[in-house]
């Protein structure tokens, strides 16, 4: 595939609002399911018994599935708004889920059955789902946690970076690919000593798991994620694959991505300005947003909370994603790259 690329998120088995034929349409070729997501409800049983998770969810192109440790995880630790937040979870571990060396026993949010992520277990679950594309199982530490904590648990990681490389030797299906994870929280020696751990192992491709920082900036020190300037930074890092949320969820609560580094790119379409605004989210966007419709109506449509203001800002901020890494490949082949991140973070537009 053509790299680099972003990854829309397809956790529980769809890019929400969007049909998988919808997504390849935008051009993508490769979407991330989520394991731990995915073992809760349907089941890998019920989906392997229909051929798979491509099968399953009508998608003919690659599909990578994460670990389900950073869900798992985030039971813990808290999840993700709460660290964005700067909220601290349990770092001991809540009544519900109990991390041992063997794996982490929690219970199931859905319906409170107890169940059991390990190593081989999520690479189980992987190979029954027939993802293309595997992640080992992780512990993703929180920022707050210390030092101490965080090159223990590095090193549990590692640990069990081997236990899925000897399950997926043995027993995983032969044409899927297994990634690693890079971890070590905000410290840049645990990150090196992991990220030299995981690239000698016997994997298929590398990836920079982990905690955001507290802070942008911190967070940028340790991985490259998310929003547009992150994506342009972490490609002129050389980084091949983006997967975030971001860009989805933000659609869903009316906010669409745009050229606009002062307001970070991204547009409030819920903010009252936009109420009798007639002009397109961005200017030249193909997208069915932007082509046939108005600020005004999307405004509209996101303050009244309907689905096809969700629906029609996910096609928008898909299409922006993907037309910002598509130029990003051409700019890189261009030798001109350079050129085109600063333009980029300066506002200009990728289309
Ligand atoms: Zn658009």
């Amino acid at each position: 595939m053509r790299t680099p690329a972003f990854i829309p998120l397809a956790t529980k088995a769809t890019v929400r609002s969007l049909s998988s034929a919808e997504v390849a349409e935008l051009g993508y070729e490769l979407v991330l399911g989520n394991t731990f997501h995915l073992h809760l409800a349907p089941g890998e049983e019920l989906i392997e018994a229909r051929g798979g998770l491509n099968r399953f969810m009508g998608w003919e192109r690659p599909i990578i599935t994460d670990s389900g440790g950073f869900q798992v995880f985030s039971l813990a630790h808290g999840g993700v708004a709460d660290e964005i937040k700067g909220r601290r979870g349990d770092i001991s571990g809540g009544a519900r889920v109990k991390i041992s060396e063997e794996g982490v026993r929690f219970q199931s949010l859905l319906d409170g059955s107890d169940r059991f992520l390990s190593p081989e277990e999520s690479m189980r679950i992987q190979a029954a789902l027939g993802s293309d594309i595997a992640l080992t199982f992780d512990e993703c530490t929180p920022f707050h946690a210390d030092r101490d904590y965080t090159a223990r648990s590095t090193e549990r990681t590692h640990r069990w970076l081997d236990r899925c490389l000897d399950w997926h030797a043995e027993s995983g299906p032969p044409q899927q690919a297994l990634f690693g994870i890079v971890q070590g929280g905000v410290h840049e020696d645990l990150r090196r000593e992991s990220a030299a751990y995981v690239s000698e192992a016997a994997v298929d491709g590398v990836a920079i798991g982990g905690t955001l920082g507290k802070e942008k900036e911190e967070m940028r020190g340790v991985l490259g994620i998310g929003e547009v300037d992150d994506v342009i930074a972490g490609i002129g890092l050389g980084i091949d694959l983006f997967d975030c949320a971001v860009p989805t969820r933000l659609a869903r609560h009316g906010v669409a991505l745009a050229p606009e580094p002062e307001g970070r790119f991204r547009i409030d379409l819920t903010k009252a300005r936009f109420a009798d605004d007639d002009a397109p989210i961005v200017e030249g966007c193909p997208c069915e947003a932007c082509s046939r419709h108005s600020r005004a109506y999307l405004h509209y449509l996101a303050r009244s909370n309907e689905l096809t203001g969700a629906r029609l800002l996910t096609l928008h901020n898909l299409t922006y994603m993907e037309r910002l890494v598509a130029a990003a490949r051409n700019a890189i082949t261009a030798g001109t790259y350079d050129a085109y991140a600063g333009a980029v973070l300066d506002g200009a537009t990728p289309y």
